[in-house]
């Protein structure tokens, strides 16, 4: 707890129980809670709240339940000593406590009320409130918070497909938590987000003769658009997916790089159910275009096709399981009607 609350870590903890510490840390300073003081804060340790951990001969207070800020300060800010006796059955000795820890509170400018409860990260952790889908939730507090750090990979993007609205860049980054449940897809869409494959242009700058051409269409100077959109032989694929999405939806569908790549896909109109299949399906194209990478062959199809139907029937016990079959079928339904259960 003291190391939650701002105190140095000791030496020798386990490299895995640190990285749980320092993700806190930077949680916090992230979504600016650091050393913000809420009625979570507790009272005894850390480093926030430097007046009252300071204090000694308190563990007895800590053992009748007088832990967290919140436990001393009321809606009306500092609780009476009459009132802590009401509420945790605190000896009439501990009087003299009680005047210390009230000093320590008002120097901590803790004597007023109207404190938070608790900052998000203790909302969803420490009070047990994570619940169902709760790590995506703080995910999403996370890249919400924090658009700032987004700004350098949304100017780089805006360079190649031209503006993107606050609407459009919040899609963008949400696409890696909403288009896939499978979580390796997941990772997959993060990179394409941050255009983490290298390109031969990257390894170019990189290492001394390394070619900076497409390894599929000798192009000079393959940057992450060319790689993954407007390669000639990309561009097939594309095509290809983009004539069986539309068949599949019995409607016209224009693929961009900004719905396919990052994933906006509201333009594309259609129901929810429609737009979560053609993210699924553009989803397998990236996957595709991945482990095609720096090969001379493009993306096949067939394969393509393939793993279309695989994430189909992958999401189908998933959906069940939720209690949702229905949303399963608004999403797959017409791909099966299309192809058949077995393609
Ligand atoms: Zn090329």
């Amino acid at each position: 707890m003291g190391i939650l609350y701002g105190l140095p870590m000791r030496a020798g903890l386990p490299e895995v129980t640190q990285a749980v510490f320092l993700a806190w840390r930077g949680a916090l300073e992230w979504i600016r809670w650091d050393k913000k003081i809420t009625l979570s804060t507790p009272l005894w340790v850390g480093a926030w709240l430097t007046h009252t951990a300071k204090l000694q001969g308190f563990s007895k207070w800590d053992k009748i339940g007088i832990s967290l800020a919140g436990d001393v300060v009321g809606t009306e800010g500092v609780k009476s000593f009459a009132e802590l006796q009401e509420e945790y059955g605190l000896h009439h000795t501990q009087f003299f406590n009680y005047l210390q820890l009230r000093h320590a509170l008002v120097a901590s400018h803790l004597e007023k009320a109207g404190m938070s409860e608790f900052n998000p990260l203790e909302a969803k952790l420490l009070q047990g409130a994570l619940g169902r889908g709760g790590l995506s939730r703080i995910y999403k507090s996370l890249i919400i918070n924090s658009p700032e750090c987004f700004q350098p990979l949304r100017n780089k993007w805006e360079e190649q497909v031209g503006t993107l609205d606050e609407e459009d860049w919040r899609d963008a980054r949400a696409a890696p938590r909403e288009i896939a449940i499978s979580s390796r897809l997941r990772f997959i869409q993060l990179k394409f987000l941050h255009m983490a494959y290298k390109t031969p242009t990257m390894l170019h700058r990189m290492i001394p003769g390394y070619s900076p051409n497409c390894p599929k269409c000798a192009h000079t100077g393959a940057d992450f658009l060319h790689m993954t959109w407007s390669c000639p032989s990309l561009q097939d694929f594309w095509n290809g997916i983009t004539r069986i999405i539309s068949r599949v939806l019995d409607r016209e569908i224009e693929l961009t790089p900004r719905s396919a790549l990052l994933g906006i896909l509201f333009d594309l109109g259609g129901r929810r159910g429609e737009r979560a299949f053609i993210g699924m399906a553009t989803m397998i194209a990236k996957r595709d275009i991945a482990r095609n990478w720096m090969s001379r062959e493009a993306p096949k199809l067939s394969v393509w096709k393939a793993g279309v139907d695989w994430v189909s029937k992958l999401e189908e016990p998933i959906y069940a399981a939720r209690g949702c079959p229905g949303k399963h079928e608004k999403i797959w339904g017409k791909w099966w009607s299309y192809y058949g259960l077995n393609v």
